[in-house]
């Protein structure tokens, strides 16, 4: 089956299939750091991401948090329910790292009380700027409602990941979600992987995530791999 591509990302394809409802997304090889800036191409990462990906769609959906995820349908490909994606990027932090670390003057590694939910506009052309609830409102990106049930669903995928992940030895850092609207409401979209989670490793504090890339620190196939063997 030729599938219509209908959007090519930074790390994904998405495609149009025989459903109306539904889309396909491929997973490719590409990685990029710092807005596009920093580029390359890493072999096997896209059938990385979608197994972890895959697998914690699975878990969250089994958790009750609402998601895009139908099924992973083969190597580099997962089926997805079609949304049309809120123009806003999720942090949420649970140790201060990467821009939070140089924004606040802060080092990397201490842990904070309690999660730290940011809110930046998804404008790849503004470099996805950091804004405020009234921002969102001013550009009228989803209503109290949306952005009330948003903030709610971060935190619940928070509460899931970071007992799931400390259970195999990892701590979760910090990590980007975005959510669409599909025909059920608002649910939880696009990826989640180590290029869009900090993992350290409990004990060596050893990142297992795209920072290995931004870096230059290597090994990044190999880090991705062991979060697999962990899952
Ligand atoms: N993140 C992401 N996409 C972005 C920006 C951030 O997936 O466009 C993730 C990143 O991998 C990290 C978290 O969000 O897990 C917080 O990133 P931060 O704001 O520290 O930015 P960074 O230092 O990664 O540029």
């Amino acid at each position: 089956m030729t599938m219509e591509l209908l959007y090519e990302g930074k790390a994904k394809k998405v495609f149009k299939t025989n459903n109306p409802e539904e889309y396909m997304i491929e997973y490719k090889d590409d990685a990029t750091a710092f807005n596009g800036v920093k580029k390359s191409e890493i072999a096997g990462k896209g059938v990385l991401n979608n197994k972890i990906s895959s697998v914690i769609f699975e878990l969250l959906e089994k958790n009750g948090v609402e998601t895009h995820y139908i099924k992973q349908v083969s190597e580099r490909e997962m089926l997805v329910k079609k949304v049309e994606i809120v123009a806003l990027e999720v942090i949420i932090r649970n140790t201060i790292a990467g821009s939070l670390s140089k924004r606040l003057g802060i080092e990397e590694g201490l842990k904070l009380e309690k999660p730290l939910l940011e809110l930046c506009y998804k404008n790849d052309d503004l470099g996805d700027p950091f804004i405020t609830e009234d921002h969102v409102e001013i550009l009228d990106l989803v209503d109290t409602e949306g952005l009330d049930k948003i903030k709610s669903m971060a935190l619940k995928v928070n509460e899931v990941l970071k007992g799931y992940f400390l259970d195999k030895g990892i701590n979760l850092v910090d990590f980007k979600l975005e959510f669409g609207y599909s025909k059920d409401g608002i649910v939880l979209a696009d990826e989640i992987s180590p290029d869009t989670c900090r993992l350290w490793d409990v004990n060596t504090g050893e990142k297992l995530d795209k920072d290995r890339f931004r870096r230059d620190m290597g090994g990044l196939i190999e880090a991705y791999e062991n979060v697999v063997g962990r899952l």
